[in-house]
C-alpha cells in the first residue's frame, strides 16, 4: 500500500516537472519569436536632383525597387520642368511665340495647382516670373548674379502676370512674353510623387523623402512613431542647428528661406523669392515652414507667405489647409494656432 502511493506520488511529481520544462520551452521560444521581430531596417539613398540634395529613407520589402522608382521619377520631373534647360517641355513653351501649345496632363496639372494658388494668393506666389529669375541670374547655379537697373526690372515687369497665361483645353498660350517657372511648386510636386510610388510598390512601407528640407512621409517610424523633423535655423551656421521641430506621422512639410540661394552686394542679401509686383526679392521673411497634406500645397504656400506678410499669412494659411512656422527678418518667431499640434508626440 504504501509502495503504491509513493509510486502514484512519483509519477505526479515527474508529470509537473515534465509541466514546467515545456512552460520553460515555450517561454524561450516566445522570447526568441518577440526578439527577432526587430523593427525593420531603413535604407538610405542620396542623390542631387532638382538643383538640390534628395534623400529617400525607406524600409520595405521592395526597398531596392521603390529607391530606383522615385530616383528615376526625380530625374524625368527635373529634365521636363527645368525651364531654363532647352530641352525641357516648358523650355518649348516659354519660346512658344505666343501661339497655342498643347500639352500632356502632368503640366496641365501643375498649370492649374499653380494657377489656383496664384488666384489664392493674389499673385503673392506667381509662376510666370522666368524672365526676372533670368534677369537676377537666379536660373542656374552657374549664371552670374547681379544686381540689374531699375529699367531692366521695369521692362521685365511687363512680362510678368499669371493672367497673361490662357487654357483652352489641353492647350496653352502664353500672352506678353511671359515665362513659366515653377520652381517654386515642382520640388513638393515631385515628393508627392515619390511618396505615391512607395506607397504603390508597397502599401506597407514605412520613411520619408526629403528634398533639400522639403519632406514627405511614406509612413510612421518603425510602423508607428512620429518623424522628427528640425527646422533649420535661417542664420545658423549648419542644417543641424535647428529652431525648432515637427512631429510627423504623415503629411507634408515644406520649407522656403533666403539662405537657400542668395548673393551679398554692399552688405545686402539678395535672393530667389520675388516679389512679382517690385521685381525684386521679398522682404519681412527669411523663413517660411508649412505643414500640409501634400507638399506641392506646403511648397506653394511657403513661398506665397514671403509675399503675404506675417498678419496675413498667420490668420489665412490654415483657411488654405496649412499651418506656418515663420521667421521675420528680426529673426522673431511667428506661429499659427494649429502648428502647436505638430510640436508634440502623438
Ligand atoms: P526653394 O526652391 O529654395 O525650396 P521655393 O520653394 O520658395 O524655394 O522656390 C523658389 C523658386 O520659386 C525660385 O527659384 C523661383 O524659381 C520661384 N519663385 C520665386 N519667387 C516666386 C513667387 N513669388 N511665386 C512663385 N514662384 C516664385
Ligand atoms: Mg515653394
Amino acid at each position: 500500500m504504501r509502495e503504491k502511493y509513493s509510486k502514484e506520488f512519483i509519477n505526479q511529481r515527474k508529470k509537473s516537472w515534465y509541466f514546467t520544462y515545456g512552460l520553460i520551452a515555450i517561454l524561450i521560444v516566445i522570447v526568441f519569436v518577440v526578439s527577432f521581430r526587430r523593427p525593420p531596417d531603413y535604407v538610405v539613398k542620396d542623390e542631387i536632383s532638382l538643383g538640390t540634395h534628395v534623400r529617400v529613407v525607406v524600409s520595405s520589402k521592395y526597398s531596392g525597387k521603390i529607391l530606383d522608382s522615385i530616383f528615376r521619377e526625380f530625374r524625368r520631373i527635373d529634365s521636363k520642368f527645368n525651364p531654363y534647360n532647352p530641352n525641357s517641355k516648358i523650355y518649348r513653351i516659354n519660346h512658344s511665340n505666343g501661339n497655342w501649345v498643347e500639352v500632356d496632363d502632368e503640366i496641365l496639372f501643375i498649370l492649374k495647382k499653380s494657377l489656383y494658388y496664384a488666384d489664392l494668393t493674389g499673385g503673392a506666389f506667381d509662376f510666370t516670373l522666368g524672365r526676372l529669375i533670368k534677369l537676377w541670374g537666379f536660373d542656374s547655379e552657374n549664371s552670374e548674379k547681379r544686381i540689374p537697373s531699375s529699367d531692366e526690372i521695369n521692362e521685365t515687369l511687363k512680362h510678368i502676370g499669371y493672367d497673361k497665361v490662357e487654357i483652352d483645353g489641353n492647350k496653352v498660350r502664353l500672352h506678353d512674353g511671359v515665362w513659366l517657372d515653377f520652381g517654386a511648386i515642382v520640388k513638393g510636386y515631385a515628393i508627392d510623387r515619390a511618396v505615391q510610388i512607395a506607397k504603390k510598390i508597397d502599401p506597407k512601407a514605412t520613411g520619408f523623402v526629403d528634398a533639400g528640407g522639403d519632406i514627405g512621409i511614406i509612413g510612421p517610424k518603425f510602423g508607428g512613431a512620429d518623424w522628427i523633423v528640425g527646422i533649420r535655423n535661417p542664420r545658423g551656421e549648419s542644417q543641424q542647428d535647428t529652431i525648432g521641430v515637427i512631429y510627423l506621422k504623415e503629411g507634408a512639410v515644406a520649407t522656403s528661406g533666403d539662405y537657400e540661394r542668395f548673393f551679398i552686394s554692399n552688405g545686402k542679401r539678395y535672393y530667389h523669392i520675388f516679389n512679382p509686383k517690385t521685381g525684386y526679392p521679398a522682404k519681412g521673411v527669411i523663413s517660411a515652414t508649412v505643414v500640409a497634406n501634400s507638399c506641392l500645397d506646403a511648397d506653394a504656400l511657403a513661398t506665397a507667405i514671403f509675399n503675404l506678410g506675417i498678419e496675413y499669412s498667420l490668420t489665412y494659411i490654415p483657411r488654405y489647409g496649412g499651418q506656418a512656422f515663420i521667421v521675420d527678418e528680426n529673426q522673431k518667431i511667428h506661429k499659427t494656432k494649429g502648428f502647436l499640434y505638430f510640436e508634440q508626440v502623438h
